[in-house]
């Protein structure tokens, strides 16, 4: 991984970012970051937050947060505002979204049943296409349960991702870099998947690669360097400050270089 500093910030329209220890630390928006975030959409960059958090939580970030577009749930929705108001999109029909729902309750049932130490993420009531569970937010779940858990659910037939907080069943085939690449095509009209390299992706652990792989200028926060075994293909950069100090840097650099 190449420093930051290195990336050319030329031509970058936009900025793709995650939210748990990206911004976050202990869960907490760091003032840095929000201030950040400010700073490019001040400079013309567009925002987008993509998260492993609930469409519900979503549903606030685009209204209180200065982002375009907050894609939940790994990809597997996302909402923008305009001057019509709040729209809402999915990566699935709604009888897909039905289907996959029955493939959830399977999965909280046999967890339920399988492995009863194992709860599901406090968040889960505002989820409306996933299910996760809690490996480290409330909870510290060893390693080889983490791993029994990730087998029990692909034994079911789904995908799962981690992030630092949750493990999560995946009932569809959406990521967080083609729920991106939707949510953007839908709130902007934009075609991200034909200028990649004009948007940046900032991100800190598993369920962020997809984006590391797909986004050319792709960056992880110093704390990437945690979870780098659980990503096949690491960031092309990475920042010196940890989580949103490290997303204040990278902010810092854009918005210096694009002035
Ligand atoms: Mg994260």
């Amino acid at each position: 991984m190449d420093s930051y500093r290195s990336l050319d910030p030329a031509g970058v329209r936009g900025v793709v970012f995650d939210i748990d220890d990206t911004v976050t630390r202990n869960g907490v928006l760091e003032p840095d970051a929000y201030a950040a975030m400010h700073q490019l959409a001040g400079a013309g960059v567009h925002l987008v937050a993509v998260t492993g958090r609930p469409l519900g939580w979503t549903d606030v970030i685009v209204r209180q947060w200065p982002v375009q577009v907050a894609v939940g749930e790994n990809g597997a929705g996302w909402t923008w505002v305009d001057a019509a108001g709040a729209h809402e999109g999915y990566f699935s029909s709604e009888p897909e979204r039905v289907r996959q729902a029955a493939l959830l309750d399977r999965v909280r049932r046999e967890v339920a049943a399988a492995m009863p130490q194992v709860t599901v993420a406090q968040d889960d009531r505002a989820r409306r296409c996933d299910l996760a569970f809690d490996i480290g937010e409330w909870v510290s779940l060893p390693r080889a349960e983490i791993d029994a858990l990730i087998a029990l659910i692909e034994g079911l037939g789904l995908r799962t991702t981690e992030s630092t907080v949750h493990v999560h069943a995946v009932p569809g085939p959406w990521d967080k870099a083609s729920g991106a690449v939707r949510a953007l095509r839908d709130a902007l009209g934009v075609d991200v998947s034909a200028e990649l390299d004009r948007w940046v992706f900032v991100g800190d652990s598993g369920n962020d690669a997809a984006a590391f792989e797909r986004f050319p200028r792709s960056v992880g926060v110093a704390n990437v360097r945690e979870h780098l075994d659980r990503l096949p293909v690491p960031p092309r950069y990475v920042t010196d400050g940890d989580r949103g100090r490290g997303f204040a840097e990278l902010a810092a650099h854009l918005v210096g270089r694009r002035a």
